[in-house]
């Protein structure tokens, strides 16, 4: 396994699989490997013969007041972790290689990166679109693998990839989580054993909300506010937002139809949880 700091040297690797018709599979990470980046390295490996892992916590989709100063690392087991799964790559730019001096490009999807946690993050959506497609013209995957936990994400980057015309192909993984349903996340570990034992509401009220759609309840905003009361009956969560919307334009839905995602942002103590479902009115 190489360690790859040059965005030169990467580029150079590449192209020189590509040559020999090598597949080239890209699972972009910011580090702090868990269960869930692990899943997504091995459903990335059926898909191609070179696996890249980047490794790169990007500054530019920190807002000011964020946790990028105390984002938790650990390059070393990261390496051990990648090593073990056979990574050929890991990617490791530095934040100057990566936005050098006089860097002002933006890139931005643009209603879709408004919505859920965009509204809450401004310019957020901004940096991960701009990141993702530098680390695409620098990697140039044919397959790239992304997270079903940032469904938002997932979606914004296969719009980006259908606008501009990339030719890759996305790969999307269910949210990976622990014995006790809570979804891993690198952020759990800012929180204190009470958080985490709270953060469990996050669980229980999505599959809540799915019970209530069996016994038929359509109306959105009678299950996000049924799903608000669950969560804030523990006195540790604070919700930032509770949303159920279209699977594809993540607009707002009134009343559920066939298919909606219930998304949800919510805050124990330092840590900034994410955690959706997708609801089906046929289930
Ligand atoms: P991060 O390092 O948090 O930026 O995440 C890198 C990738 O791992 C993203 O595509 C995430 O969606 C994905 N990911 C993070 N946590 C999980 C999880 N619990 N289950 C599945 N994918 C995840």
């Amino acid at each position: 396994m190489l360690v790859v700091e040059h965005i030169h040297e990467m580029q150079k690797w590449s192209e020189e699989q590509r040559l020999q018709g090598r597949r080239i599979v890209l699972v972009p990470t910011m580090g702090f490997l868990h269960q869930g980046h692990l899943s997504l390295i091995r459903e990335g490996r059926k898909s191609g013969d070179r696996l890249v892992v980047s490794v790169f916590v990007n500054p530019t989709q920190f807002g000011p007041c964020e946790d990028i100063a105390s984002y938790p690392s650990d390059f070393e087991r990261d390496r051990g972790l990648l090593e073990r799964e056979e990574v050929d790559i890991i990617f490791r730019p530095s934040s100057r290689a990566v936005y050098p001096e006089g860097y002002q490009t933006a890139v931005e999807v643009e209603r879709l990166g408004r919505t859920l946690c965009g509204a809450y993050r401004p310019g957020h959506f901004r940096g991960v679109a701009v990141v993702v497609l530098k680390l695409f013209n620098i990697v140039q995957p044919h397959v790239a693998v992304f997270g079903l936990k940032d469904y938002q994400q997932f979606i914004i980057v296969s719009r980006l990839i259908e606008d501009l015309n990339l030719n890759i192909n996305m790969v999307a993984v269910p949210i990976v989580r622990d014995p006790d349903g809570l979804a891993v996340s690198s952020r759990n570990y800012y929180l204190t054993q009470e958080e985490r034992k709270a953060a469990l509401c996050l669980q229980r009220a999505l599959g809540r909300a799915e019970n209530w759609v069996r016994q038929g309840e359509r109306d959105g905003r009678k299950i996000t506010n049924q799903v608000i009361a669950e969560i804030t009956s523990e006195p540790l969560a604070r919700v930032e937002y509770v949303q159920l919307c279209d699977l594809k334009s993540l607009e707002v839905i009134e009343s559920l139809h066939d298919e909606a995602l219930l998304a949800l942002a919510v805050w124990f103590g330092k840590a900034r949880l994410i955690d959706n479902i997708i609801l089906k009115a046929e289930m």
